[in-house]
């Protein structure tokens, strides 16, 4: 009786680790986000297992059917698209069930897009803030105002054709020089990341017919001189 949520690639296949391959051979069956997907990726890795469907939109009812699966014994493994699951992806509900009756839930590290973007940005990674995907209408301008004191750098996940919109205004809100940094395609063939003030992120992107998957980061507001530039959680503690 176990749930393990297993990372899979964000687009380069050799980043699949050894232990998520094992996971899924002994699970007994995979949950997946898009079988058509995950088809593709098991049949790469040559594992046939039985394959159901798990996403935002069926989710609530078969939750319960899960938990009765887990508790007969079952072991399954929960895959999404890309990445890991749960990660702006479904996984949370399965999760919070699965702790209230007691079954065991294992989470493997592996491929997510969140963490190369952040490192690539070379902006400040001791403290940040996940923010995954901005809402797009409603609460959008309620989020934004949250986030204009924030300190820690900020991490977003973008779809190319709202990335000007939302570069434009993240300098309204930051103003036109706060650094940030703009990754595109992580892992895959085209991969880009593109580093500066936000206003030549939107020159840059502007002029381009932008594609792909994005991770936005920008540095958090400055509080004192130098505060949060500091490469290591306790610099400070040394002043
Ligand atoms: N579960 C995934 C994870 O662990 O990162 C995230 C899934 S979310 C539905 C998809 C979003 O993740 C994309 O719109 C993009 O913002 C980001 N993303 C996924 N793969 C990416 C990649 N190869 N390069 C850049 N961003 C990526």
């Amino acid at each position: 009786m176990k749930l393990f949520l297993v990372p899979t690639p964000i687009g380069n296949l050799d980043d699949i680790t050894l232990r998520a391959i094992k996971v899924l051979q002994q699970a007994d069956a995979i949950l997946a986000e898009d079988t058509r997907t995950s088809g593709v990726l098991l049949r790469h890795l040559t594992i046939s297992k039985p394959l159901h469907s798990y996403h935002i939109f069926n989710e609530h009812q078969t939750v319960q059917r899960l938990i009765d699966q887990l508790k007969s014994g079952k072991t399954l493994a929960l895959v999404s698209d890309a990445g890991t699951p749960g990660i702006s992806d479904p996984g949370f509900l399965l999760v919070r069930e699965c702790i209230k009756h007691d079954i065991p839930v294992e989470c493997l590290p592996g491929p997510t897009a969140f963490v190369p973007a952040l490192v690539n940005s070379g902006l400040p990674n001791d403290r940040f803030t996940f923010e995954g995907f901005l809402p797009h209408k409603k609460g959008r301008q309620t989020r934004l105002a949250e986030l204009a004191g924030e300190e820690r750098t900020m991490v977003f996940y973008e779809s190319p054709h709202r990335l000007l919109k939302t570069l434009q205004q993240f300098a309204d809100l930051f103003g036109p020089d706060r650094p940030a940094s703009v990754s595109r395609e992580l892992t895959k063939m085209f991969e880009e990341t593109r580093r500066g003030p936000l206003s030549e992120l939107i020159t840059y992107f502007g002029e381009k017919t932008v594609k792909g998957e994005i991770v936005v980061c920008v540095q958090g507001k400055e509080v004192s001189k130098g505060k949060n530039k500091r490469a290591y959680a306790d610099e400070d503690d040394e002043e």
